[in-house]
């Protein structure tokens, strides 16, 4: 999507090889217009695919996947970071290992939610390591409910998550990748 490659030039920032920080279009401050076309884009790569809700990971999700959700016009549901580890009857529960922070924690859904009838678009701002992902994925296969691929903003491309998605038989949508990054340097795969 060229709109979102040419806002990562003019503002994303390369911390080193491995980070971007994009806070003030996507993390931190949200450019509603360019939100708005990103939920557009996605719907349209996923249209007539009989989806039923789209799952967003708590929080930085939430915005591109409510977009997205306003588009195909259903319910948008939000996989939930919690701290705690006690079992609860009424959740799903998985473990996730943090790209950023370094650190593990658990995302929930309720079970109120979900069903085995539902076919589920999961929407992300980044794609690295894929573990963000997978969990998304083990947590909605849990209620049965069937994966209709997994839509992501920014896609590192050299970073791991890609190729574990896509082994898993997940289709992965990424609207830039970016295919090697220095500070200050970003390079998008044509
Ligand atoms: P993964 O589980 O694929 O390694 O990482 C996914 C999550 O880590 C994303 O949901 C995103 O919040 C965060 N993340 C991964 N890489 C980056 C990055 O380069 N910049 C920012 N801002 N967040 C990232």
């Amino acid at each position: 999507m060229e709109l979102l490659k040419e806002k990562i030039k003019q503002e994303g920032i390369a911390v080193n090889e491995h980070i971007l920080k994009v806070d003030s279009f996507i993390n931190h401050q949200i450019e509603p217009g360019l939100m708005q076309e990103i939920g557009k884009n996605i719907a349209d790569h996923f249209r007539d695919r009989g989806i039923t809700k789209i799952a967003a990971i708590e929080s930085s999700g939430i915005a591109p996947a409510l977009m997205t959700s306003v588009a195909l016009d259903v319910p948008l549901i939000i996989l939930k970071k919690q701290p705690s580890k006690i079992l609860n009857q009424d959740l799903y529960q998985t473990v996730v290992t943090s790209f950023t922070k370094e650190t593990n924690y658990e995302l929930t859904l309720s079970k109120k939610y979900i069903s085995a009838e539902d076919h589920v678009l999961i929407v992300d701002d980044f794609l690295a390591n894929g573990e963000a992902a997978t969990a998304a994925l083990r947590l909605l296969r849990m209620s049965h409910a069937t994966i209709a691929g997994l839509a992501v903003l920014i896609e590192k491309s050299f970073q791991p998550g890609h190729d574990k998605l896509v082994s898993q038989g997940v289709e992965v949508y990424a609207l830039a990748q970016i295919t090697e990054m220095a500070e200050n340097f970003i390079l998008f795969k044509e």
